[in-house]
């Protein structure tokens, strides 16, 4: 507990940028899922039964057969967390001027893409930027996009194509089977490679389940390998639906492209049987994974995001919809109307959120996917501005949840006084991490 002085003081100090605020003066942390979960007494079982051999440990073993279990992909590369895995990708794929389509890519993934010299672009279906539409599956790739995109570019400059699934920065929303069965055909006629942003590959698959025909009665293990059988290859951060604190792989079927892999791997990683983790986070992840299908788990966790919705809905305040797989998307630009985009309406929500209850959650939009045109030092700013309360696995009660909505319909109320903010300090890439702000 902290009190509002305290935290208005926090706030100048760490000049607005949340994730300077140390996790002892937030209360309820919502400033992401990841990493964030609470792992169970088998996965501590398993952090103590790690074989901590350099070379071909038992724990690398068992996790190579439960990520091959569940995807299907010959070669499993471990690493220590996603991003290390789209390094890996996009250094041996996005050369200069390649193009690498995707739904939307994440901020780590744009970047990674970016760093290499590629055009990382978002091509999700018109429906999933609109934040009142309830398509069920907003996070589908827009097809005929992509074709025009193949045929403007040309295939031999689209290295590969990705579908995130469920669409984080699209607010977590589910892609359909169909979907991405359509998308590997249409990429497959050109011989561009499918991969899947699979870090939320699980609650993807519920939401197939329980949204696509002829699912309903099919085990959520099966709706994953099906996903997993149209595509050539997966980025993942265990840190979000393999249930562990650290961890991360690069799952590929092509033999000569795992060669290069492992090649990068051993020089930056460390050696192709542990990737840059402890054999014990091994063992937690092939755990994390069987846990993560079990049906009551997923069906707790999305309706939890459920009943966050409905009671924002009651209140009448504007977020994205339907809620998605792991966080309730506020929408800041009807929430803070009076705040011009350039001026990061969501930004002040977050921090509004923090003074008024301790409550850390993140903006999601012209701060994190805004770019500033280098000649005309103008702002270009996404489609959508958001706030993302994601919801750490496991972790949080109801009554934490009740909190919490206490919290946003007190800022809600009093949102005419909320203010603007601008940059003091911005870096190249992925700048939200480590950005300084004033208020305006
Ligand atoms: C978290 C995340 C990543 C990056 O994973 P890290 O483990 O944070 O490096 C990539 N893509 C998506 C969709 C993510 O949510």
């Amino acid at each position: 507990m902290t009190t509002k002085e305290e935290r208005v003081q926090l706030l100048k100090v760490t000049r607005y940028n949340l994730f300077k605020i140390p996790a002892e003066d937030i209360l309820i942390d919502l400033l992401t899922d990841s990493g964030t979960a609470a792992m169970s007494d088998k996965q501590w079982a398993g952090i103590m039964r790690g074989d901590e051999s350099y070379a071909g440990s038992r724990s690398f073993y068992r996790f190579e057969q439960k990520v091959r279990e569940i995807t299907g992909f010959r070669h499993i590369i471990p690493t220590h967390q996603g991003r290390a895995a789209e390094r890996i990708l996009f250094e041996i794929l996005s050369q200069k001027g390649k193009h690498i389509p995707s739904n939307t890519h994440f901020d780590t993934t744009r970047a990674n893409i970016e760093y290499h010299g590629g055009h990382a672009v978002d091509l999700v279906i018109s429906e999933g930027k609109n934040t009142q539409s309830l398509h069920p599956f907003k996070g589908n790739m827009d097809l005929d996009k992509l074709e025009r995109l193949i045929n403007e570019v040309g295939p031999e400059n689209i290295p590969l194509c990705l579908l995130t699934v469920t669409n984080n920065s699209g607010g977590g929303q589910p892609v359909s089977m169909k979907n991405i069965k359509n998308t590997k055909e249409i990429v497959g006629r050109y011989d561009i490679p499918l991969f899947l942003d699979a870090c939320r590959f699980a609650e993807n698959a519920y939401f197939i389940k329980k949204r696509e025909p002829g699912y309903s009665e099919i085990p959520l293990k099966k709706i994953a390998q099906e996903m997993f059988s149209h595509a050539d290859g997966c980025t993942m951060s265990a840190k979000k639906d393999a249930l562990v604190n650290i961890g991360g792989f690069l799952a590929i079927n092509d033999d000569d492209f795992a060669v290069q892999a492992r090649n990068v791997l051993i020089v930056t990683e460390g050696f192709s049987t542990y990737g840059g983790l402890a054999g014990r986070d091994l063992e937690a992840i092939a755990q994390g994974l069987d846990e993560v299908l079990h049906e009551d788990y997923m069906a707790y966790r999305i309706r939890t995001i459920e009943y966050m919705g409905e009671k924002l809905d009651r209140i009448g305040i504007p977020f994205l919809k339907p809620p998605g797989g792991h966080a309730i998307y506020l929408d800041a630009k009807t929430f803070a109307s009076h705040i011009p985009a350039h001026q990061f309406p969501g930004q002040a929500i977050a921090c509004a959120l923090y003074t008024e209850g301790g409550v850390r959650s993140c903006e999601i939009g012209g701060i994190m996917f805004g770019k500033t045109d280098p000649r005309t030092g103008e702002y270009i700013l996404p489609k959508m501005e958001l706030v993302r309360l994601a919801f750490p696995r496991r972790v949080y009660t109801q009554s934490h949840f009740d909190y919490v909505l206490e919290v946003i319909e007190e800022v809600f109320k009093n949102r005419e006084c909320l203010k603007g903010f601008r940059f003091v300090y911005e870096a190249p890439y992925l700048r939200h991490f480590t950005a300084e702000y004033e208020v305006v």
